[in-house]
């Protein structure tokens, strides 16, 4: 007895669809890598719940003909390889003609579509892989699918579906995805009506990593440059103090696609061997471009994984740019009196900031204004101490009580320093601690430095966050959209230590908040938070909620802090544990010794 059967072409469809299309999300990838290859400029995603029920991808790129438009839908129909030979140098995202033919298999598809020569455009609908419907019909140049009902006839795959929150959340990472690998070209993604991202599609990869991956990402960046042996790599890696809890921000994209590659992820982190946090990972965006026949893109049904025909070339490609890229920033702006600097320093430079029109946060990275305005603003060496506003106390003394509940926590460890130890002088101005060590004089901002260590604290606590119940509980009224941001975001703002709920329809109650958080500070602290969860994933709220935690939990300019407390910050900044506030500014001026002597005419 024959146990053998041929698969019919339509199971064979269903099973190959599995591996295409795992998930709403994968839908969402292959329709946007063929209005790319479309040669589509723009490009709008829309998408409704987790996916599965409405996908939409719209494009004006070449569109189909009649008779493309109902054969696009067959298994191995693709207009982008011939023969075999076709394999070795694909330059295009898909090339099996399979994606469609998976999608159709297991959803509802219409497709409407017309090239630009055709007068009148074509409309298909397709349920279950079978041709439903297909008639001339009106439609602008290029091309929509729409996808309904993804997996209705696969109530197994159904079933492994997670909600539709993290379906749809899914499905958005994979837009960005692919969006970020094509700054070149717009994308619009719409997600229950909403506008998640947009990018304008004007070539240049500090746009596409400003819309996709938030300000504070951005800021954080540094470009990277590199070139091997035909291997070629442009981007951003982040700055060593913008070290993230996971590799979730870190994307490489060779020729346009995205890909997922273990040996790139240690090519990058170990240019920052021991620049980088135990348990920190940098972010990274890196555009390889490399000859289409060095790499082997047909190796997986998605195409996430590559193999390249020497993998060492795109190793080394990949670890230099990142190597000098971390390399190339100052480990904190050293403060040279001289006149050049004075030049490069000139405050109309310090005036800059984000919101200058036609200015993107990575222009800001050029490294005359990378840090924002230095603190204090070098003038020549006749006046050496800067005009800057007479300091006033912040506030007053604070209590005791207050006192014991924000102070610098002396106890903390520092790693002992390798070079010499250090002694504070002084402080001055309320605001700055004057320190040396070894032939060098450290200025330290005493808030930035004592926001950078309770932030490392709170991030080295994974998860859930010590938090203080309130004695007195407090109300707050965040306004109808602050209201949204808050109860969406209930989850993380518990894992950070909030304990909120709705207090009527317009405030909520906070029962407790995060134990280095001042409770006297609580509006101000919400009003961020809400800000900032305005702008971004999940991993990107968490982080700037524990920014705004630490911000508002330092000692201030104009507080008075005890010695100990000094000396403990000091050694923190000393010891390089600390470099940069979590916003990325410099926590300290260097001035060295050969400077000063310089500057006195001791030497030349
Ligand atoms: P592949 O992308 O691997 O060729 P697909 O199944 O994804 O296979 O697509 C099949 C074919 O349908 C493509 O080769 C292309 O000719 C056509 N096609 C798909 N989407 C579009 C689109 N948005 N615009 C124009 N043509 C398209
Ligand atoms: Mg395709």
């Amino acid at each position: 007895m024959a146990v053998i059967n041929i698969l019919s072409p339509h199971v064979a469809d269903m099973i190959a669809a599995g591996e295409v299309v795992e998930r709403p999300g994968s839908v969402v990838k292959e329709l946007l890598e063929n209005a790319i290859d479309a040669g589509a400029h723009n490009i709008t995603l829309e998408l409704k719940g987790g996916g599965a029920t409405y996908i939409r991808v719209t494009d004006d790129g070449c569109g189909m003909a009649p008779d493309d438009a109902g054969n696009c839908f067959l298994r191995h129909a693709t207009s982008k390889l011939r023969d075999e030979r076709g394999l070795e140098a694909i330059a295009t995202m898909g090339f099996r003609g399979e994606a469609l033919a998976a999608i159709a298999a297991v959803s509802r598809i219409e497709l409407l579509t017309r090239r630009a020569e055709d007068e009148a455009g074509t409309y298909v609908s397709v349920s279950g892989g079978d041709i439903m419907d297909m008639h001339p019909a009106g439609c602008p140049r290029g091309t929509t699918f729409t996808v309904r009902d993804v997996f209705f006839n696969t109530p197994a795959r159904l079933k492994f579906m997670k909600s539709d929150r993290a379906e749809g959340s899914w499905c958005m990472q994979q837009a960005a995805r692919v969006a970020l690998g094509r700054p070149d070209i717009s994308i619009r993604c719409i997600k229950d009506g909403k506008e998640e991202f947009f990018t304008p599609g004007d070539g240049r990869a500090e746009s596409a990593v400003y819309a996709l991956l938030g300000r504070p990402v951005a800021l954080s960046m540094l470009p990277a440059e590199g070139e091997n042996e035909g291997v070629s790599v442009t981007g951003f890696v982040s700055s060593p103090a913008a070290g993230r809890g996971s590799r979730a921000m870190q994307f490489f994209f060779v020729n346009g696609r995205a890909i997922r590659s273990q040996s790139l992820q240690a090519a990058v982190e170990q240019a920052y061997k021991n620049t980088l946090m135990v348990g920190k990972f940098p972010a990274c965006v890196l555009y390889i471009t490399m000859s289409p026949g060095a790499v082997d893109v047909n190796v997986h049904p998605t195409k996430n994984e590559v193999k390249f025909s020497s993998e060492k070339r795109v190793f080394d490609a990949v670890y230099y740019a990142a190597l000098n890229a971390v390399q190339g920033e100052k480990p904190t702006l050293q403060m040279d009196l001289s006149r050049s600097t004075e030049k490069k320093l000139a405050p109309q430079s310090y005036g800059r900031t984000v919101e200058t029109p036609g200015q993107t946060a990575m222009e800001l990275h050029s490294p005359r204004v990378r840090y924002g305005a230095p603190r204090t603003a070098p003038r020549t060496g006749v006046s050496p101490i800067p005009h800057r506003q007479p300091v006033q106390p912040v506030r007053p003394r604070p209590s005791k009580a207050e006192v014991q509940a924000r102070q610098v926590d002396i106890t903390e460890k520092t790693a002992p320093a390798e070079s010499a130890p250090v002694r504070v002088a002084g402080e001055i101005l309320r605001t700055y601690i004057l320190a040396e060590q070894g032939d060098k004089v450290l200025v330290i901002d005493k808030h930035a430095a004592h926001e950078r260590m309770i932030f490392d604290r709170l991030k080295a606590q994974d998860r859930q966050i010590m938090s203080q119940t309130l004695l007195q509980p407090q109300t707050w009224r965040p306004g109808p959209e602050g209201m949204e941001l808050l109860s969406a975001n209930g989850e993380l703002l518990n894992e950070l230590g909030f304990e909120l709920e709705p207090y009527g329809d317009e405030d909520v109650i906070v029962r407790a908040v995060p134990e280095d958080l001042d409770p006297g500070q609580l509006a101000a602290a919400l009003e961020e938070i809400c800000e900032k969860l305005r702008g971004g994933g999940r991993d990107l709220a968490r982080d700037s909620v524990l920014q705004t935690v630490a911000c508002k939990a330092a000692i201030k300019a104009g507080w008075d802090t005890d010695p100990a407390e000094l000396l403990a910050l000091a050694e923190k900044v000393a010891s390089g544990e600390i470099r940069y506030c979590p916003h990325g500014r410099p926590v300290s001026v260097t001035l060295t010794k050969k400077e000063l002597d310089r500057q006195f005419g001791r030497i030349k």
